[in-house]
């Protein structure tokens, strides 16, 4: 079994706990998705005819490509890469990215897992971490997603914060799921 990740280097706004790599400047993405496009078909014999059963898109925050960049590098992906017709397509994604139309249009993409990129329920961690999405996006988004029929998802806390234990974060993320 094989799998692809692809890091999208692109944030709304530095939390102060990140040390990923990702730029607060959207100006480059344009460039950036023909280049990994470019990229994907350069390393097309890397894997030789693997059959490619997960594709992850990570980051930074892969939510802030739009519908047709995703739709672009996920046929790039299909034309040079064996990749299985129930592949496990994961697209990390922040709470504020995932309105209802926005997961609508996700369900119509080849993604079929989310990564949801809550830290916390409580509006005081948030500010205090700098994240972009309020602690109502994060319970909403989450009702949302099953709602539009993601049946695939998970919730990605950075346990390294010191401030948030493990036990804290479970306690906290409980009523969300
Ligand atoms: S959204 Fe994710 S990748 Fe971007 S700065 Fe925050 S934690 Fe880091």
């Amino acid at each position: 079994m094989s799998g692809i990740y692809l890091h999208i280097p692109y944030c709304k706004q530095a939390c102060h706990y990140c040390d990923f790599h990702f730029s607060t400047s959207l100006e480059s993405k344009s460039a950036f998705v023909t280049a990994l496009k470019k990229e994907i078909a350069l390393r097309k014999d890397y894997l030789g005819d693997e059959r490619i059963e997960t594709i992850y898109y990570g980051g930074g925050t892969p939510s802030l490509l739009t519908a047709g960049e995703l739709e672009e590098i996920d046929n790039t992906l299909r034309t040079h890469f064996n990749v299985a017709a129930d592949a496990e397509i994961t697209l990390e994604a922040n709470p504020d990215d995932l309105d209802a139309s926005r997961l609508e249009t996700l369900r119509k993409s080849a993604v079929n897992r989310l990564s949801i990129g809550i830290q916390s329920f409580r509006e005081e961690d948030l500010h205090m971490m700098n994240r972009a999405h309020k602690a109502t996006e994060a319970v909403d988004c989450v009702k949302l997603a099953q709602d539009k029929g993601f049946s695939k998802y998970h919730h990605r806390p950075h346990l390294r914060y010191s401030r948030i234990g493990r036990s804290f974060l479970e306690e906290e993320l409980a009523p969300g799921i």
